[in-house]
């Protein structure tokens, strides 16, 4: 039997952007001592009444202009019931029959280069609970209210993805649109970003959808495909064994990569969803949504196809460089700095930079080289002062902070040697020295070239031309009289 998995993700994004609170005006600031960013409101006292914030509102418009989604100009706040110490009201305000963007849609790339439409159901506007805080109080617990009330943006897919793999691609596209939009840092350690993985299986050719599992608050791109590729193996096997899936809430342990059961849905929270009788309906005009609408940068899929159409950027590159606003503003900086050669800047830029940045954890607003330096050393490799391997010396120089290109090149004595006769010399040498590695390229072993062009670079430290050098040896090898 075949199995197909189907995964439909609910991804929170605190929308960080907000001076305050969804409904009060507390600040939202990260680490703040517990319990100093909590209002009246927050804190639920008696009496009290929520005022929502435009900032929020504005937010959610701009993901769903992003996405194509349409935007309901008359949607409603809802109470969603529960009890739990961290959320003294004894509800959530959140939106329910009406959220403020639905239907709306992301395409993601497959490992294949084709492109794959995703759904998005729903996207709406919700306040976060608080704290508990189980540790450091001895055998109680301690509840800080700083994050209650603090806005979320809920973004539903359609169950559209159909692996693990599927579903990190899509996950990405909306982290790195969040943070394109401003709307989020989408900081996944603070939980600002964070995600429900729906996962179920089905025989491959049937319509009808399988029972899924949720994985709730999955923190990591690395782990929601872990959660998922998990749950996905449990599933069949489960089914194969002669087992049934049962609806319910799981938790994903990273420390022992498994699901485990949290509750099931008998178990799970009849919520009693009714409109906030303390809100009025958020009522959107079109202007409103012009305005917003002209505040919009430019997002990634349009600046991909861009850097493809103008640039001739290659595609994969085009969209790892348009990953983040950031990494393209430095690409179009560094670009911009040389003017010519852009593919040559995204190789070192997806090569070099990118790997260092990685290995260093760190991200491109805190790298050393400026994209000046970059384009400072691209412009030596294309004006053939330094090979391209000599390239890779020189940015290790500009990233230890030795100042720029041409600086280190002629400190450290790096300078291509393309002068004829110095390269002939060379040659000529190569040859001499080595008459068993001539008669067996002259008994047909081409590949042998290499290991003269390598005794050259060796001898010149990286230094000789690796074209021209290549050029003379042919033409002396073939000119060399047999032994
Ligand atoms: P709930 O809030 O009860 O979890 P929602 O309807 O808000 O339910 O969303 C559930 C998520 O699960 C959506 O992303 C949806 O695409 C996905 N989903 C629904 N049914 C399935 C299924 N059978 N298999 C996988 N994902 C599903
Ligand atoms: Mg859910």
């Amino acid at each position: 039997m075949e199995w197909e998995a189907v995964i439909g993700l609910e991804i929170h994004v605190q929308l960080t952007c907000c001076q305050s609170k969804l409904f009060s005006g507390a600040a939202t600031a990260y680490g703040a001592p517990a319990n100093s960013q909590a209002s009246p409101v927050d804190l639920a006292l008696p009496g009290v009444l929520p005022v929502l914030n435009r900032e929020p509102v504005e937010a959610a418009i701009k993901l769903g202009l992003a996405i194509d989604a349409q935007i309901d100009q008359r949607s409603i706040f809802a109470r969603k019931n529960y009890f739990y110490p961290d959320l003294p009201k004894g509800y959530q305000i959140s939106q329910f029959e009406q959220p403020i963007v639905y239907q709306g849609h992301i395409d993601i790339t497959l490992t294949n280069g084709e492109h794959k439409r995703i759904g998005v159901t729903r996207a709406h506007l919700e306040e976060d609970a608080g704290k508990s805080d189980h540790n450091g109080f001895g055998d109680q617990t301690g509840i800080d209210l700083n994050r209650s009330g603090t806005p979320l943006l809920e973004i539903v897919s359609e169950p559209d993805l159909r692996s693990a793999a599927q579903a990190v691609a899509y996950l990405k596209k909306i982290h790195s649109l969040v943070r394109y939009l401003e709307i989020s840092d989408g900081n996944m350690q603070e939980g600002s970003f964070r995600c429900d993985a729906n996962v179920s299986v089905r025989p491959r050719g049937q319509q009808e959808l399988g029972t899924r599992t949720e994985c709730k608050n999955i923190n990591s791109f690395r782990f929601v495909e872990k959660a998922i590729n998990h749950e996905i193996a449990r599933q069949i096997e489960l089914i194969e064994d002669g087992g049934r899936v049962v609806q319910e809430t799981r938790l994903y342990d990273s420390d022992r990569d498994e699901t485990r059961s949290m509750r099931s849905k008998e178990e799970a929270f009849d919520y009693r969803y009714f409109p906030d009788p303390d809100l009025l309906p958020v009522v959107i005009n079109d202007q409103w949504i012009t305005d917003v609408a002209a505040t919009l940068p430019e997002l990634p899929e349009a600046k991909i196809a861009r850097l493809i159409a103008e640039l001739s950027i290659k595609p994969e590159d085009a969209e790892q460089l348009a990953s983040s606003r950031e990494l393209a503003n430095y690409f179009e900086a560094s670009v911009a700095a040389f003017g010519e050669q852009p593919q040559t800047t995204a190789n070192w830029i997806t090569g070099e930079l990118l790997g260092r940045l990685n290995k260093a954890s760190i991200t491109i607003s805190q790298c050393s080289v400026s994209p000046e330096q970059l384009a400072g050393l691209v412009t030596q490799i294309a004006n053939n002062t330094i090979s391209g391997k000599i390239g890779k010396e020189v940015f290790a120089g500009m990233w230890d902070g030795d100042g720029d290109a041409l600086e280190i090149i002629e400190a450290r004595g790096l300078k291509q040697i393309t002068d004829s006769s110095e390269l002939e010399a060379l040659v000529a040498q190569v040859i001499s020295d080595n008459p068993d590695q001539v008669a067996e390229f002259r008994g047909g072993k081409e590949k042998i070239l290499g290991f003269f062009v390598g005794q050259i670079m060796k001898q010149t430290r990286g230094k000789a031309n690796p074209g021209k050098i290549n050029n003379m040896l042919r033409e002396k090898l073939a000119a060399y009289p047999t032994p």
